[in-house]
């Protein structure tokens, strides 16, 4: 096992890695922005550095930074949470060429899955079902046309190097293709230095549908169910549960199976998520593989007993799963809200500021993940989550009576936040129906935007 950790990011996902360290006996290191100097994680781990400025690029970002951090404090391996670092190949390869172990898969795989048009046609080989498009050629336009054509608008474009949500554009007729795809690869360059865009029929309201991996050195590849994420503003997802409403036993099994064979395809290692559209025919297609543990884990860890996390650094040791497909048992029903520091009645615009005062849900089946507090002041430099709200029932209408129970009790006071919108969500007749896709708050939400 590793003599000491750093744990390469901020906020609630730091606080949530360090709680894990803390219950393996592993020394944590935490690093920090001049801005986050008040932050929750630094209290709670066994030591701390300041790594640069404000700007991302100069602290959470800074490589050679955080890895004289790691020399400096003896932390043998690091575990990059998400975002940042978390899917950037070239830190890996640094942690591997320096003897540090990053918790993850390799740098290999990650440059694999952060090209999605190339992990797309790797599936395609493997016979994986995938949504039907083809890569743009920025050489061929006649042909991106003529392939369009065949396929049948709308379509949407995807930037290869893509993600969260950005850098998506849908195109409906080929009068705006040119222009489109235009747009779509600038934006791709500007956002992720790589301008290479794909082209993917754009299904109408999907649900998405991603599994939960467990892979270790040893060859063992087990699934822990699917989450439902399709309840997403602006293609992010804002509240997520498992397990998904739309699926039988018999599809689960079905996509199970298939999310284990693109992690065999990918020779893939450690904790990942295989993300699927399912259409309203129960016919699925893998649209991407994440590299790294998701923001919205617990609902798979409340409902299979796993620690996500402490999965990670046990495999990243490697040592081999504790558990086998079999010993896998779906128990009850799991929720996750989002809570921001946005304001939902000014189209999400971020709140930023002091919290006056924060005082937490609890009770049985309530979880809260967050890394702020009462007089925390939110810098403005970084994302607007402020916790995750998860509760666990054993069945889903109770878990929605759990969930309206746990949004209600949370005081949050001085900045303004989604607790609002997600009690609207949870009051609709159809999500408490669990019939619900991607569209949903456009199509059944009144929102400003
Ligand atoms: P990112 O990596 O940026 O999150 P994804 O490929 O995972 O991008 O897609 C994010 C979301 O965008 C999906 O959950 C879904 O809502 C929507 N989406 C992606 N591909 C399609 C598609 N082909 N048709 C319809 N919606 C899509």
């Amino acid at each position: 096992m590793f003599r000491k950790v750093l744990v390469a990011n901020r906020g609630e996902i730091a606080v949530r890695v360090i709680r894990a360290l803390k219950e393996l006996n592993i020394p944590s290191v935490a690093i920090y922005s001049e801005a986050d100097k008040d932050s929750l994680h630094i209290k709670i781990a066994d030591e701390a550095y300041c790594v640069g400025p404000v700007s991302t690029s100069q602290s959470y970002l800074n490589i050679p930074s955080i890895m004289s951090v790691a020399e400096v404090s003896g932390a043998d391996a690091v575990h990059p949470g998400y975002g940042f670092l978390a899917e950037n190949a070239y830190f890996a390869e640094v942690c591997e060429s320096s003897g540090v172990k990053f918790i993850g898969p390799s740098s290999e795989i990650i440059t694999l899955m952060g090209d999605k048009a190339r992990a797309r046609e790797m599936m395609i080989q493997a016979g994986i079902p995938v949504v039907p498009g083809f890569n743009h050629d920025p050489e061929d336009l006649d042909k991106t046309r003529e392939k369009a054509e065949k396929l049948g608008y709308p379509l949407l474009i995807k930037a290869a190097a893509g993600g969260g949500g950005k850098g998506m554009r849908i195109v409906h007729n080929s009068r705006e293709l040119e222009r489109a795809i235009e747009t779509a690869r600038s934006e791709a360059k500007a956002a992720f230095g790589n301008a290479e865009v794909y082209l993917e029929k754009y299904l109408e309201e999907p649900r998405h549908i991603e599994f939960q991996i467990l892979a270790d050195e040893h060859g063992n590849i087990v699934h822990l169910g699917e989450r439902d994420c399709s309840i997403q503003r602006r293609h992010q997802k804002i509240l997520e549960e498992a397990p998904s409403p739309a699926l039988t036993e018999e599809l689960r099994e079905k996509m199970g199976a298939t999310a284990i064979k693109v992690a065999r395809t990918a020779n893939y290692l450690n904790v990942g998520t295989v993300e699927f559209l399912l259409d309203n025919q129960n016919n699925f297609y893998f649209i991407e593989m994440n590299t790294r543990i998701q923001v919205e884990h617990p609902v798979t860890e409340m409902i299979t007993g796993v620690d996500l996390i402490k999965e990670q650094i046990r495999i990243a040791a490697g040592e081999e799963l504790s558990i086998k497909q079999e010993d896998i048992k779906i128990n009850g029903v799991a929720l996750e809200c989002r809570i921001n520091a946005e304001d939902p009645e000014r189209k999400f615009m971020p709140c930023p500021g002091k919290i006056q005062n924060f005082i937490l849900p609890g009770g049985p089946g309530v979880r809260v993940d967050s890394g702020v507090y009462s007089d925390y002041v939110i810098p403005p430099y970084y994302d607007s989550m402020l916790a995750k709200l998860i509760v666990w029932e054993e069945d889903r209408e109770k878990a929605l009576l759990r969930m309206e129970r746990a949004l209600s009790e949370f005081i949050i006071k001085g900045v303004k936040t989604t607790i609002p919108f997600h009690l609207k969500i949870l009051n609709n007749a159809y999500f408490r129906r669990g019939d619900y896709n991607t569209n949903f708050i456009n199509r059944r939400l009144k929102t400003e935007d």
